[in-house]
């Protein structure tokens, strides 16, 4: 299995476009230290990948990792779809800079699908663009990713006509290298899809557009509490061999801690340094934790349990407040004698 970090910032990256703070500074003045939004592309097959979220640098990130270039003909490109672990503007934002496909697919739960469809109108802007293919993300059995998911077993043979100029969003003839399943973390909404304001994902249906394909008998009203954030389980089909993809953990569940007793290579949420940060640095009056991001250090502090795994550990999705975007941070040495990485972008991973 073949991993490539695309991104390892929170929301804003780092520099953050309207911040002075001295991590964005820094970044702006030694620019090894910028940091893109948080991304993964996952190798499915010889010449097909999917970027794990859809961040507003997408572009950029795409140009900068040379296995998602286009390639050989006129829009032909490796890149087939999106996965995404919420719903969240700094992970699908991005979703829109890929018009000038054909076609791709998203995956996602039926709660972070129906936010994008219902509350950004995703679907019906850029039906007249692509044709965005929406299949579900499950908790229970996983599925695997390319090379030719269309049909699946239980799924209509019908498939759209494509349109006459339509080139094929990726050409693969390799079997499929990966499955992936999700892994609920929390029931927290982008605040754009707050419970109760008009309507709301799961009040109207699917909502699929004209252009659109929508997965059959997905349409799941409510979602209360489920699937809304998702940590990823990503599986060579080959070998075995997992890993367990979470830029944000809101609690350490039961389920998440057995994915990651699992799992080869763990990615996770190290959005602060430790809960009081947030409060400190100014950027609100909420904790951490009460931001949805278990801190590293402290009480219910993450570093403890990736420490007790065996896995290869790395922490991602760093705020620009977070210590550790600065390389010289003595918070370095703490993580390196738990025996516990902070992902870089760019960084390559094998399994
Ligand atoms: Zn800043």
């Amino acid at each position: 299995m073949l991993l490539r970090v695309l991104g390892t910032a929170a929301g804003g990256g780092i520099p953050q476009w309207n911040c002075a703070c001295p991590s964005c500074t820094g970044a702006r003045a030694h620019p090894a230290r910028r940091r893109r939004h948080a991304s993964l592309a996952v190798q499915a097959a010889d010449d097909r990948w999917y970027v794990v979220n859809a961040t507003p640098d997408i572009g950029d990130q795409i140009e900068d990792c040379p296995p998602l270039l286009p390639s050989p003909g006129t829009r032909q490109t490796p890149v087939a779809g999106i996965i995404l672990t919420d719903a969240e503007l700094d992970h699908t934002l991005g979703i829109a800079r890929l018009r000038e496909a054909d076609a791709f697919e998203v995956l996602a739960t039926a709660a972070v699908r129906d936010a994008l469809r219902t509350r950004l109108h995703l679907g019906t802007t850029l039906a007249p663009y692509a044709e965005v293919r929406w299949r579900d993300l499950p908790h229970a059995s996983p599925i695997a990713l390319g090379p030719e998911p269309w049909p699946e077993p239980g799924r209509p043979t019908a498939r759209p006509a494509a349109r006459p100029e339509a080139v094929p969003a990726a050409t693969s003839t390799g079997k499929p290298l990966v499955e992936v399943s999700a892994i609920p973390v929390s029931g927290k909404r982008p605040r754009y899809a707050a419970a109760g304001g008009g309507q709301g994902p799961g009040a109207g249906g699917p909502h699929t557009a004209p252009g659109e394909t929508a997965e059959p008998g997905s349409a799941d009203p409510g979602h209360e509490g489920a699937g809304w954030s998702v940590a990823l389980r990503i599986t060579d089909r080959a070998s075995g061999a997992t890993a367990l993809y979470a830029p944000a953990v809101a609690t350490w569940s039961a389920a998440l801690a057995d994915a990651a007793a699992e799992a080869d290579c763990l990615i996770v949420d190290g959005t602060f340094w430790d809960d009081e940060e947030p409060i400190r640095a100014g950027i609100g009056p909420r904790t951490a934790t009460g931001m949805g991001h278990l801190p590293i250090v402290g009480p219910g502090g993450t570093a403890e349990r990736l420490a007790a795994l065996r896995a290869r550990c790395l922490y991602t999705h760093l705020n620009n407040t977070n210590p550790l975007v600065d390389p010289d941070a003595a918070e370095h040495r703490r993580l390196a004698e738990w025996g516990i990485e902070v992902a870089a972008d760019g960084m390559v991973i094998e399994l």
